[in-house]
């Protein structure tokens, strides 16, 4: 049985063993990958995110769009947020997941605290992300895990990740290898 590792191209550092994932996480997880690809074809970063209600509810898409918009918060977690937040209330984001492709950085682990969202499940940690990006590990991020920022709250979080690694490595192995 090939393991998510296993999978990685050469230059990509060992990460955690991935996480088990039930039908559906598995389903949204890999929409937000897909969404990830299309953000990379597209020219902006291989990153995207769905956002699905507990009664499983699509609320949003998102994608990177920080080079085609110009704005350098326009990451798929927020992007899915500002999509959803003005159409849902709050109460149907409370009992949300937000899927990641990628883990979700700082910024984007401090919107999914203020909209009410308390489950992550994330495709690609990041420190194998910074390893796409050529960066040393110390270098150029907030090297903050979304379970670091979410800790900080006194509320609970479930954050499940890394899962499906191995296929959310495809978009950035074809994206930064464009330079
Ligand atoms: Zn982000």
């Amino acid at each position: 049985m090939n393991t998510a590792s296993n999978d990685l191209p050469n230059d990509t550092p060992n990460g955690p063993a991935d996480a088990a994932l039930d039908d559906r996480d598995a389903l949204y997880l890999r929409r937000a990958i897909e969404l990830s690809a299309q953000a990379g074809h597209s020219g902006n970063r291989p990153f995207g995110a769905v956002i699905l209600s507990r009664d499983g509810e699509l609320l949003a898409e998102g994608w990177n769009d920080t080079l085609s918009g110009g704005d350098c918060t326009g990451h798929a977690e927020v992007n899915a947020l500002r999509s959803a937040a003005p159409k849902h209330p709050r109460e149907a984001l409370v009992g949300a997941t937000m899927y990641a492709s990628g883990e979700p950085c700082v910024m984007c682990a401090g919107a999914i605290f203020w909209s009410g969202i308390r489950r992550v499940v994330f495709g690609l940690d990041a420190v194998r992300l910074r390893s796409f990006r050529q960066m040393h590990v110390g270098a150029g991020d907030l090297e903050m895990s979304c379970r670091e920022v979410f800790a900080t709250s006194p509320q609970a979080f479930e954050v499940i990740g890394p899962a499906l690694a191995a296929e959310a490595t495809v978009p950035h192995a074809a994206f930064w290898k464009r330079g």
